[in-house]
């Protein structure tokens, strides 16, 4: 993610959102003792502890939506095949608002209750192995509203809606195991009236039409999670083309921008270059497609959803830079915890500080410079990257901009060489995988032979500015 200047002059106002939040969302129900049983305590996300449930893993959703935009209604199938890892007797997805119809478990009709943003289901016997779920549901899906105030989930726009995720929102309208430690893979059928078009992450496997309806199906075949999906409905200018890798591979380049925020022509042609400029970095481009959706959405950010980022308004070539990076890190090297989204955003920022060296603007060892000389009481110190507290500082300073200068002191440290393999070594060791800080450092150590937990706790653990850089 990638909030746009207004929105981050805005955020010092966001405690009046915050009480209009907590007003009209549900406070997440904690899980009750007996849902624990076979939810398996303990493997709760540590920032979001009522989202997500172990005890399954999910490896398909296949979401078949149909859309109504002059109501902005939905009629809804989900259905997932996924693997039991113990016997559950019953199991929970994550599901905030919509009206569920039927809920059934390998064919046969279960049982099912809501409590708090859980959709309990009760199959007719424990299930344990490979199982299948399909839920049924259909109403006006919910927009959902963060800590920091910004709008999420399903958002209406002025010629339909566009479904964003980050952190939790994909629960309003894909009922899901909300947690970006289960990674699926995901196909998306959208059917909507003729004149409009539908697009969502992927590739785009048909197009049906039935009569007066056509329905795009999309298939994200690489691990994606949750907070990843996108789904955006409107009169959208397409444009199809494909980008080269540079390991000679030909990529599928899908993008949809709303006609009143066309993307200009330098903006379509930057993003081949962007791709093959994060390649040599980063090493090959992850992903089977990639393109651009630009909505009219007002949510005053960017957002790396996969293969397709959204970009709310003109696109600018750092935005650009930075959703792009985030196909490598974040996306396909997913972090296991939101504790650990600096993976995301300190490498996306950085990615921008690498380009705008190239086009010849300041530099990361530059940038790390004026930004160590902020005073020792600027919010960018404190706290430290990993150890806010609540959802409110996802997307603060410490996590973006120390994120980025946690990478220019390792760079410092153990020299370029290292550094650059390093990047490389870890985009391709935890590829479509999940990974921690943790595994972070190993990598680091395995690749430059030196001890470095101490400079990554100065950088990423301690509150206050790390002294010596
Ligand atoms: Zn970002």
């Amino acid at each position: 993610m990638r909030p746009s200047l207004r929105a981050r002059l805005l955020s010092v106002l966001a405690v009046v959102p915050l009480v209009l939040t907590l007003a009209t969302v549900p406070a997440p129900a904690a899980p009750r003792a007996d849902s624990r049983a076979d939810s398996r305590a303990g493997s709760a996300d540590t920032l979001f502890p009522s989202l997500g449930h172990s005890g399954y893993d999910v490896r398909h959703y296949d979401v078949s939506l149909d859309y109504f935009p002059a109501t902005n209604r939905l009629k809804a199938r989900t259905r997932i095949r996924a693997v039991a890892t113990t016997r559950l007797r019953s199991f929970a997805l994550d599901l905030v608002g919509m009206r569920v119809r039927a809920v059934r478990v390998g064919g046969a009709a279960a049982r099912w209750h809501r409590r708090g943003q859980q959709l309990v289901v009760v199959p007719r016997a424990p299930v344990r192995g490979r199982f299948t779920v399909v839920v049924e549901y259909a109403g006006v899906p919910r927009t959902y509203f963060d800590a920091d105030g910004s709008k999420e989930g399903w958002v209406p726009t002025k010629d339909g809606a566009i479904a964003l995720g980050e952190p939790v929102g994909t629960m309003t309208w894909i009922p899901s195991n909300n947690t970006p430690r289960d990674k699926a893979r995901y196909t998306f059928r959208v059917t909507v009236p003729r004149g409009v078009q539908a697009v969502a992450n992927g590739n785009l496997a048909r197009r049906a039409r039935h009569g007066a309806r056509t329905t795009w199906t999309w298939q994200a075949r690489d691990p994606m999670a949750t907070y990843l999906a996108m789904v955006a409905v409107g009169r959208f200018k397409v444009y199809r083309s494909t980008a080269r890798s540079i390991t000679g591979r030909k990529v599928p380049v899908w993008t949809f921008a709303d006609p009143r925020h066309d993307v200009p022509l330098s903006v379509r042609r930057a993003l081949p270059r962007v791709m093959r400029f994060e390649e040599r970095l980063f090493g090959p481009y992850p992903f089977t497609s990639t393109g651009m959706v630009v909505d009219d959405a007002d949510v005053g950010y960017a957002l790396e959803t996969q293969t397709r980022p959204f970009y709310p308004f003109d696109v600018d070539s750092g935005t650009l830079v930075h959703e792009m990076a985030h196909q490598w890190y974040g996306d396909s090297v997913g972090f296991r915890d939101w504790h650990d989204i600096w993976l995301a955003e300190g490498f996306a920022t950085y990615a921008e500080w690498l380009w705008g060296e190239a086009q010849g603007e300041e530099g990361p060892a530059e940038r790390f410079d004026a930004l160590y000389a902020r005073p020792a009481s600027a919010p960018l110190w404190r706290p430290a990257p990993t150890q806010f507290t609540g959802p409110q500082d996802l997307f603060g300073d410490p996590v973006y901009l120390r994120g980025a200068m946690t990478l220019q002191a390792l760079r410092e440290r153990i020299g370029d060489a290292d550094f650059f393999a390093f990047l490389k070594t870890w985009a391709r060791t935890h590829r479509h995988g999940t990974a921690s800080t943790a595994q972070l450092v190993a990598v680091a150590e395995r690749v430059s032979g030196e001890q470095l937990d101490a400079l990554f706790a100065d950088w990423l653990e301690l509150d206050g500015r790390p002294a010596g850089y």
